[in-house]
């Protein structure tokens, strides 16, 4: 497994591999990595002849009040397990590789970045785009793949290669859980001990939210209300929404469908955790 901190060096070895006419996939990350970032990289390598995989913190994403100077890092741990997984070349940038000190153009989408998530990161999905427009200039995938984990994530980054004509299929993977349901993250290492067993309450409204469906309920606000009550019971929980969105567009919608999405953002004991379902999809089990 290569290392490349370079845009250069990642730019050469792409080339020889398309000389050789193989496919590549690329799988953008944050670093900190675990078996949720392990998927994606299990279905690049099972996909694609080539596997890339970026580490970077990207700054752009983050709000002034948000934790990009705590977030976790390790990277030493994330090439052992990329190693582990198959990838042949991890582009590990510094800040300054990736933005001059002058750069002022970005990647910016409407509808999709206004909704969830959007509401209280205004900038996230901006920096967010930016980032992987600049990655898919960079590394030229045939496959680019993101976790359902983070669905508005993967909704825009559908939407802004349909949009602007990146020649890129976008594949998203199933979200990856403990044994006790809680969506892996890296931001988990924040949770102390008590924390960590309150987070549970999201994957249990989560699992709350697919039996109602299955029971066939399709109005929003009475299953939204439902998984409310369900997070109520945990008083380390604080929601900042748990909201049901078309699909496609991110936009709320008052009876659901197949396809639709529902989301919540919770914060346990301060830390910011997201979770979410599609609508349709099978029910998640944990212990
Ligand atoms: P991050 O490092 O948090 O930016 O995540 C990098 C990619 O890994 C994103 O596409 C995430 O959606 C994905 N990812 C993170 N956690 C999980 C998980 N538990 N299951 C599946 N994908 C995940």
């Amino acid at each position: 497994m290569k290392v490349a901190n370079t845009i250069e060096e990642v730019q050469a070895q792409i080339a020889a591999w398309k000389a050789d006419g193989l496919t590549i996939g690329l799988c953008p990350t944050m670093g900190y990595l675990h078996e949720g970032h392990a998927s994606l990289m299990d279905a690049s390598v099972r996909r694609c002849d080539r596997t890339v995989a970026s580490v970077f913190v990207n700054p752009i994403q983050f709000g002034p009040t948000e934790d990009l100077a705590d977030y976790p890092r390790d990277f030493e741990h994330d090439c052992e397990l990329l190693e582990a997984h198959g990838v042949d070349l991890v582009f590990h940038p510094e800040p300054s590789e990736m933005y001059a000190d002058d750069f002022c153009t970005y990647v910016d989408i409407d509808v999709l970045s206004k909704t969830l998530c959007g509401k209280t990161r205004p900038i996230h999905f901006r920096g967010v785009c930016t980032v992987i427009t600049k990655l898919l200039h960079i590394v030229d995938p045939d496959c680019i793949f993101f976790g359902q984990k983070d669905a508005q994530q993967l909704a825009i980054i559908r939407r802004m290669v349909r949009d602007l004509n990146f020649r890129v299929d976008v594949i998203g993977c199933p979200i990856v859980r403990e044994s006790d349901g809680l969506a892996k993250s890296s931001r988990n290492t924040y949770l102390s001990p008590d924390a960590r067993r309150a987070a549970v309450i999201l994957s249990r409204a989560v699992r709350l939210g697919q039996d109602l469906v299955e029971a066939g309920e399709t109005d929003s606000r009475r299953l939204t209300d439902a998984m409310k009550a369900k997070l109520a019971e945990e008083p380390m929980a604080d929601p900042e929404y748990v909201e049901a969105v078309d699909g496609l567009s991110m936009q709320p919608v008052e009876t659901f469908k197949p396809g639709d999405l529902v989301a919540m953002a919770v914060r346990v004991d301060g830390t910011r955790l997201i979770d979410n379902f599609t609508v349709g999809d099978p029910k998640i089990s944990f212990e």
